[in-house]
């Protein structure tokens, strides 16, 4: 693989900073997110595959592959050194929709997704990925270490927030790697980590999301109060609280993965 600044020059361009344009020039994380990702009966998603250091590994496995970039020119440049059974969509991830990639082939018997994130908006593209309608068996992330801690804290931690209870909900969270700054180019001011997320047995109950970021919307208030918000009386969130045998008195960041989704079956 080339390094991406020889790419970079070759095409005229710069490094996109606004982007999260952070490119991996690890080969050993290249390796293990690969290893980890590919799985046979599995298509790939890529999230951001900029000049491909994931992306021509991931071709290579030959099971189905799709990767989203938002940049066109990288967008572009990938299409043209890429197998043409490489779906490359120039789109902003969070705005395709899930029904788009479940039509691709491949992609509606079961996904892994597979992204070095852009650090800008980390937060919102897994939150998509942990909702998403599409089959989402497993996820390879590579983000900053700050928003991973966020995926392994437990209750009573200040990293423990709504994409903590759902993504913990859903899949089972393990920390696989460590990266320092110089494992990418342009090297970032912080380090990253990879995590890999199994999917778990458990469904989603539809009331779940919302109850959740109600639940943590203004963390200092208790439960009673944030589920206000929801429509319901004080009394009748205390009696809701009461059912799924949480006390009154408790705040969001007191409860268990389970407590929630407890407490959202009881909301129907
Ligand atoms: N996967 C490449 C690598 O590991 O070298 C690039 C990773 S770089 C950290 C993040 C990539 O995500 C960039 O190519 C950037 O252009 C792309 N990107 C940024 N925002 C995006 C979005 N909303 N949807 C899709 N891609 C996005």
């Amino acid at each position: 693989m080339n390094h991406p600044r020889d790419l970079i020059t070759e095409y005229g361009l710069t490094p996109n900073k606004a982007l999260g344009q952070n490119f991996l020039v690890d080969d050993s994380a290249t390796e293990l997110i690969v290893r980890t990702a590919a799985e046979p009966g599995l298509a790939l998603l890529e999230i951001g595959p900029g000049l491909g250091a994931l992306t021509f590994p991931l071709a290579e496995t030959g099971l189905p592959l799709a990767a989203v970039e938002l940049d066109k020119a990288l967008a572009q440049i990938l299409r043209g050194r890429l197998p043409e059974r490489v779906h490359i969509l120039n789109a902003d991830f969070l705005k395709v929709r899930d029904a788009e990639l479940a039509a691709l082939p491949g992609f509606s018997e079961g996904v892994s997704v597979a992204a070095n994130l852009p650090y800008y908006v980390t937060s919102p593209i897994c939150m998509r990925l942990v909702l998403s309608e599409l089959p989402v068996r497993r996820m390879t992330l590579m983000m900053q270490k700050e928003a991973a801690e966020r995926f392994l804290a437990g209750p009573h931690d200040k990293n423990y927030v709504p994409l903590t209870v759902l993504a913990q909900w859903l899949f089972d969270v393990t920390p696989i790697l460590e990266l320092s700054p110089a494992s990418y180019w342009p090297q970032p001011d912080v380090s990253s980590a990879v995590l890999r997320f199994d999917r778990s047995e458990n469904e989603l109950p539809a009331a779940m999301p919302r109850l959740v970021k109600a639940a943590f919307a203004m963390r200092r208030k208790t439960l009673v109060n944030n589920l206000c918000a929801l429509g319901l009386t004080k009394s009748g969130a205390a009696e809701l609280l009461g059912a799924a045998g949480i006390g009154p008195g408790a705040r969001a960041e007191e409860l268990s993965p389970e407590d929630f989704a407890r407490l959202a079956v009881l909301m129907g």
